[in-house]
């Protein structure tokens, strides 16, 4: 069983000063013995969230990053900037990014090179839209996004990511998916990793994300399949999110 892993990612929210008080509240916890924690903050505050973490447990994580190293991309992040800063993940195939900024399958996967090339762990988030779910086609939308990024990867990549499934329709809605419908797409999704090699599928840590909350993370985090979280809204209050963390041990 992988080591859970509570994410939170705060979108485009947050301030110097939240940054500081969960700096401070997640070096004063005392957080199960066997959980892994991080914060995907704004790309402005990574450095000074490096510096509130350290003496606390949660790693540093950005939200995306660019598919080139360097270069005339305005706007853009490299890899190797948030290296410098002291990110250790980054997510990549967010909801919001395929569907605000365009990003396909082909970008994600040139994203998630791009982070293994940089010693980031790139957190691939996949999802089915309502209408996808509706149509019964939930489980075969996820399974592709899966495969387009496995396949173009080499075996000793693979191994390197975490895998988040966040539901489109469970994300900022406060209809959370029941621990048996996510259940069943991770499970479906372990059972496709299994195929890419021996220890992958046992040995990757799998989030669920959609209005995971403090009342209903443990019993998401109790499905067998289910071993952490990618938290949205809640990563934003520490009460929640460290009520949240408490439930994973
Ligand atoms: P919410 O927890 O706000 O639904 O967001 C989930 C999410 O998108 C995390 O990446």
């Amino acid at each position: 069983m992988p080591t859970p892993l509570i994410a939170g990612n705060w979108k485009m929210n947050g301030s110097l000063d939240l940054i500081e008080s969960f700096g401070r509240a997640l070096a004063d916890a005392e957080l199960p013995s066997r959980l892994e924690v991080a914060l995907m903050v704004p790309f402005p505050y990574l450095e000074a969230a490096s510096r509130a973490l350290t003496g606390s447990r949660a790693a540093l994580g950005a939200q995306t990053l660019s598919d080139q190293p360097s270069g005339a991309f305005t706007g853009e992040v490299s890899g190797e900037m948030l290296r410098e800063v002291g990110t250790s993940l980054v997510l990549v195939g967010h909801s919001e990014r395929r569907t605000q900024f365009g990003e396909d399958d082909s970008a994600v996967l040139a994203r998630v090179r791009r982070a293994l090339e940089c010693e980031l762990t790139p957190v691939l988030c996949l999802g089915e839209t309502l209408e996808e779910r509706d149509a019964d086609r939930g489980e075969a939308v996820v399974i592709g996004q899966l495969e387009a990024v496995l396949d173009g990867l080499e075996a000793g990549q693979r191994s390197r990511l975490v895998i988040a499934y966040e539901p489109v329709w469970a994300i900022g809605t406060g209809r959370t998916a029941t621990p048996e419908q996510a259940q069943a797409i991770h499970a479906a999704i372990r059972r496709r990793l299994a195929r890419y090699g021996d220890g992958l599928a046992e040995g990757t840590q799998l989030l669920y994300g959609g209005s995971m909350k403090a009342d209903n993370a443990a019993d998401l985090l109790a499905q067998p399949d289910i071993d952490g979280g990618l938290v949205g809204g809640a990563s934003l209050k520490i009460d929640d999110f460290l009520a949240i963390c408490q439930s994973a041990g």
